[in-house]
């Protein structure tokens, strides 16, 4: 099978899979793809890469492969608040094995349906397994992006969903936890399918202050918003969102998962209080659970703070996992 075959029967998805994009204008199969844009709208472009062993286990399903590699990318236009639109796929492929370009591209094909984004265009190469997705998207010129840098003191703290499941999926398949099967069985699935935020997401853009995804870990991407937003912040672990299937763990480790444990694809985000309603009513709106997890505080020093008011060993333990400009205020009333 030529490269021209294979690119034809995985990856020129008809039209008609979708409502007809008026946008564009030349899809794939030419040696670009052209889309038009509207006076009133901006570009949200996005790229990431997924390798076998550092993004996803070597034996991952390849359907599960496909559906990841887009849903990362949709989480990052989830958390600028943007409608995605289309995306481009560089393929490295070892060998042409049908069984598995047959599980990722349907994969990727029923979760570019199910959010309307259209493939356009890619490059398909001979090499160790490598994922590229760049993805594009659109926000309204006069409601600009949501960022990472607008937290301001004040503003709650809040999360999509639960956290640490994805983590606890991982562990569970590299055999560092035992919990019951069908809390494995959730968790793996969690790792392997993220479900990212989209249309929350853009209801967001109207009255969030801040808004990151959760890639990395709460701890970590919280520390960005901090950065950026030059704030400190209070958090509450005893407030963080739990799964059934975490709940089957001690407290200690399941709120030790949540913090710093990666790949949820939540969405982590801050908004004046007087705005939780609205935020509330879009949550139920989108079937997005949302939770308050902590508050935005003013800089006092020089660097942002990290604050958790967890009474217990717990912040102690994280601190020397590594996290040690994390202020510990436990022992403060
Ligand atoms: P060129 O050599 O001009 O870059 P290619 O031979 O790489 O063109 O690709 C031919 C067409 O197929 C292009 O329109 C390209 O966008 C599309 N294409 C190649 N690989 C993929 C892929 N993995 N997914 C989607 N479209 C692809
Ligand atoms: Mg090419």
């Amino acid at each position: 099978m030529s490269e021209f075959d294979l690119i034809r029967r995985y990856f020129n998805w008809p039209q008609q899979d979708q409502t007809i994009d008026q946008a564009l204008i030349v899809g794939n199969g030419d040696d670009a793809a052209v889309v038009s844009l509207t006076p009133d709208e901006a570009l949200v472009v996005s790229v990431d890469t997924s390798i076998a062993g550092v993004h996803f286990p070597e034996d991952t399903p390849a359907y599960a492969i496909g559906h990841k590699s887009l849903a990362v990318n949709l989480s990052d236009m989830a958390a600028m608040g943007a409608k995605p639109r289309w995306f481009t796929l560089a393929l490295t492929l070892p060998e042409a094995d049908h069984v598995w370009l047959q599980g990722f591209s349907s994969g990727l094909r029923k979760l570019a349906n199910m959010h309307k984004v259209s493939l356009i265009g890619g490059d398909t190469t001979r090499g160790p397994l490598s994922i590229t997705i760049q993805i594009m998207g659109t926000v309204p010129k006069n409601n600009a992006a949501l960022r990472r840098n607008g937290a301001k003191s004040g503003d709650l703290i809040c999360v999509t969903g639960t956290l640490g499941d994805a983590a606890a999926g991982l562990a569970c398949i590299q055999n560092r936890l035992t919990i019951p099967h069908i809390a494995q069985d959730y968790c793996i699935e969690r790792l392997n399918c993220p479900s990212p935020r989209i249309t929350f997401g853009e209801k967001l853009r109207d009255y969030a202050h801040s808004c990151i995804d959760v890639s990395d870990g709460l701890l970590a991407d919280l520390q960005h918003i901090l950065d950026q937003s030059k704030v400190s912040a209070t958090l509450r672990p005893e407030n963080l969102p739990f799964s059934s299937a975490l709940n089957t763990l001690p407290v200690e480790q399941k709120t030790e998962l949540a913090m710093t444990g990666g790949d949820d694809y939540e969405l982590l985000f801050s908004l004046p209080a007087d705005h939780l309603n609205i935020a509330q009513a879009a949550a139920v709106d989108t079937q997005t659970p949302i939770t308050v997890i902590g508050q935005i505080e003013t800089l006092t020093g020089r660097q942002p703070e990290l604050n958790l008011t967890s009474g217990n060993t717990l912040a102690h333990k994280i601190t020397h996992k590594g996290f040690n400009h994390f202020q510990d205020h436990s022992n403060t009333p």
